[in-house]
């Protein structure tokens, strides 16, 4: 995923340092099949944009989706990733 990584992110940078957004700011909170919940974090400044939907598509071919990262005014609290853990529990 690392070559996916690169490309998707090479124009990125974070919206309060200007540090690039690299694999280093992400970190998988749940694997799905063809999907990834991720967090992001700028691993320089440490400004926390929230969880977002990483979807991943395999195979030679088929369109790249764009990544979307859900932004939210506030910070994520803990009790809040753990609904969102519960949340997605409840899906299988
Ligand atoms: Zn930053």
């Amino acid at each position: 995923m690392g070559k996916k990584f690169k490309k998707l992110f090479s124009n990125l940078c974070c919206s309060y340092c200007k540090n690039d957004i690299n694999r280093d700011a992400f970190t998988v909170v749940r694997k799905e099949k063809g999907a990834n919940v991720v967090r992001m974090v700028c691993p320089k400044c440490g400004k926390d944009f929230g969880l977002g939907i990483l979807k991943i598509h395999e195979g030679v071919g088929q369109p790249h989706e764009p990544l979307e990262i859900v932004q939210g005014a506030e910070p994520i609290t803990l009790d809040e990733v753990l609904d969102v853990h519960k949340y997605l529990h409840g899906l299988d």
